[in-house]
């Protein structure tokens, strides 16, 4: 249970000290960008993924030997992020941390929310 299903679907994309730090409610998101970057790695084999992660509400997706074509893919991923709400997926805004910075995304319903349940993963097994 705690293998990332990320990490059992991509087993060539992400590399061996692979981590995920999102929320339930961006990995569909998260998966079909993945299926890109997979494709993209027919012409950028050297690509790889090592973190995913939330970033002043923001999907941020670090890695090596990105094509320009697969930081597009990342780029167009993160525009979307800021619409899909963390805790369950549906439409959401972009919500405020003491009224300065973007903390996450919510729609309606979990604005009052916390930051839901992350991805399992073994790599973040202590949180
Ligand atoms: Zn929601």
């Amino acid at each position: 249970m705690n293998k990332s299903p990320l990490r059992e679907q991509f087993p060539t994309l992400v590399g061996e000290h692979f981590e995920v730090w999102i929320s339930e409610g961006w990995l569909t998101l998260v998966t079909e960008t993945l299926g890109l970057l997979r494709q993209e790695q027919g012409n950028m084999p050297g690509l790889r993924i090592d973190e995913i992660k939330q970033k002043w509400g923001q999907l941020v997706i670090n890695g090596e030997g990105f094509s320009e074509r697969a930081n597009a893919i990342v780029d167009d991923a993160r525009e979307k992020s800021s619409t899909i709400c963390e805790v369950c997926g549906i439409q959401g805004d972009p919500i405020l941390s003491r009224g300065r910075h973007v903390a996450g995304v919510r729609c309606a319903e979990h604005v009052s929310v916390k930051r839901g349940t992350l991805v399992a993963d073994e790599s973040n097994k202590q949180v």
